[in-house]
């Protein structure tokens, strides 16, 4: 279910991985182009996605994801939040004048809903909404995760066209 960011008290991501087996996440055209090369991207009806291998996305490397800055897909950096251009009055951010409406995914365990409107994430939603115009890096919307756990190695059929 999602809800519209005001509603958010908080969160945080533990990398429990959970998101990456049971979601399928959608690609823009050029992010389809870039990982086309490894094989585990799909087209259907105009539409591009991660193919899923086995009941989880094939970049995940233990509960990591083994993609990084530029070939990460957004769908996947902005979870459990996601940005779009028309919405609901408490789903508004708005950044350098421009609109945006912004809501959470409530299958993130890590997710904590409230009843008041008071905003408590909006340098999240900032990030996520700064992310989704191509401007901004992965910063706040991500684990911290220490250096030697950090998947080594992508997978073995990642061949970069
Ligand atoms: S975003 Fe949520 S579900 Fe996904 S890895 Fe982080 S804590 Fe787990
Ligand atoms: S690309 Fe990475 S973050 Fe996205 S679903 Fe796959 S493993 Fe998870």
């Amino acid at each position: 279910m999602h809800v519209p960011w005001r509603r958010v008290a908080s969160w945080h991501c533990n990398a429990c991985g959970m998101c990456c087996r049971v979601y399928t996440p959608r690609l823009t055209a050029y992010e389809y182009l870039k990982l086309r090369g490894t094989g585990f991207v799909i087209e259907k009806a105009g539409r591009f996605y991660i193919r899923k291998i086995g009941g989880k996305c094939p970049f995940q490397s233990g509960r990591l994801c083994s993609l990084q800055n530029d070939l990460k897909p957004l769908a996947c950096k902005t979870f459990p939040f996601v940005v779009r251009r028309k919405g609901e009055e408490e789903g508004l951010f708005e950044l350098n004048g421009d609109e945006f409406y912004v809501y959470a995914d409530t299958f993130c365990p890590n997710l904590k809903i409230k009843r008041d409107r008071r905003p408590a994430v909006a340098e999240l939603v900032r990030e996520a909404v700064m992310l989704f115009t191509g401007r901004g890096r992965l910063s706040r919307l991500t684990a911290t995760i220490p250096e030697t756990a950090k998947p080594q190695q992508p997978p073995r059929r990642l061949v970069m066209a």
